[in-house]
């Protein structure tokens, strides 16, 4: 039975040290301030932004909830961005994304400040990932596989990697950040040719191509740590991740629940980015 790499430890250690952070912060007068951007009311976005609002409350983080009706223009979108970045109470700023059609994701992340991208959606701050800057902030998502693996003692120097996904969000970046710890990395996507092959090749697999069940038995190794960053849901609208668990579990040596792994320590990862950004208005 591979072992299981339960990502509430590891979010309840980054919660610890965000609390004590956020509380000397306020306790100087900076009180750390998260803006939500959501337009439209996606189930799913209702849910995160929930999630991370309560998260939020529990860190002695305030939240600033900016709702848009789904039909809001791209300029009274930008509008509501400028008049935020304009608040010097608000130290981090997550735009909701996908944004609904016609509006234009790409327009929005080119609009914001760098000094809020707490999601690293701006180029600067994918710019800092790829250069290895450390400028700015990484995408929460890819980060918290990071923090897993630092969590449980991996060392990455040397390690094959392969990352299923390449997407900005999760895949590219998340494969810049391993890289930049000297792991030999492969990134897989939806053309690669042997897909089983490359994933079974490697020592640690990162499964982010949001395909239910896409890794099971012929994708693992014995000795093998599997992390599922995918959030599917099947018809009876049950969570799953990419990793079919129940037939990968025995033949690894470790994994990630999912529900439980990556998806608990995202939000964690994002409150602690608001308190640094904070922290950066008193330096
Ligand atoms: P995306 O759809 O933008 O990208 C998916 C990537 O996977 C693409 O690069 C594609 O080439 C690849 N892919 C798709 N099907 C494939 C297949 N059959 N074989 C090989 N590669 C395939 O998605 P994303 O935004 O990168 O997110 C990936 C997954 O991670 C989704 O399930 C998403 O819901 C989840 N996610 C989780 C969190 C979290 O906090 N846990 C956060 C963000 C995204």
């Amino acid at each position: 039975m591979g072992k299981i790499l339960s990502g509430a430890q590891v979010a309840a250690a980054i919660n610890q040290d965000t609390a004590a952070r956020a509380a000397d912060l306020r306790s100087r007068g900076v009180c750390p301030t998260l803006a939500i951007l959501r337009v439209g009311d996606r189930p799913d976005d209702i849910s995160y932004e929930k999630g991370a609002a309560s998260l939020c409350a529990k860190l002695g983080v305030a939240v600033k909830r900016l709702p848009l009706p789904a039909a809001v223009s791209q300029a009274a979108l930008l509008a509501q961005l400028r008049q935020a970045e304009q608040d010097p109470g608000i130290h981090g700023l997550l735009p909701l994304r996908p944004l609904p059609k016609p509006l234009d994701d790409q327009a929005l992340a080119a609009a914001l400040s760098p000094r809020l991208d707490v999601d690293g959606v701006t180029s600067a701050s994918l710019m800092g990932v790829f250069a290895n800057t450390q400028a700015g902030y990484a995408p929460c998502t890819a980060q918290a596989v990071l923090e897993i693996l630092d969590h449980f003692g991996y060392q990455l120097a040397g390690k094959r990697v392969t990352v299923i996904g390449r997407s900005l969000v999760v895949g590219k970046p998340l494969a810049m950040m391993l890289l930049n710890r000297n792991a030999t990395v492969t990134i897989c996507h939806s053309r690669s040719v042997d897909l089983a092959a490359q994933a079974r090749s490697s020592e640690i697999l990162v499964a982010a191509a949001g395909q239910a069940a896409l890794v099971d038995e012929d994708f693992v190794n014995p000795g093998q740590t599997v992390i599922d960053v995918g959030i599917n849901f099947t018809p009876q609208g049950k969570l799953v991740g990419d990793v079919a668990f129940e037939r990968v579990e025995p033949l690894v040596a470790a994994l990630t629940p999912n529900p439980g792994g990556v998806g608990a320590v995202t939000a964690s990862v994002l409150v602690r980015h608001v308190v640094e950004a904070a922290a950066k208005t008193l330096a």
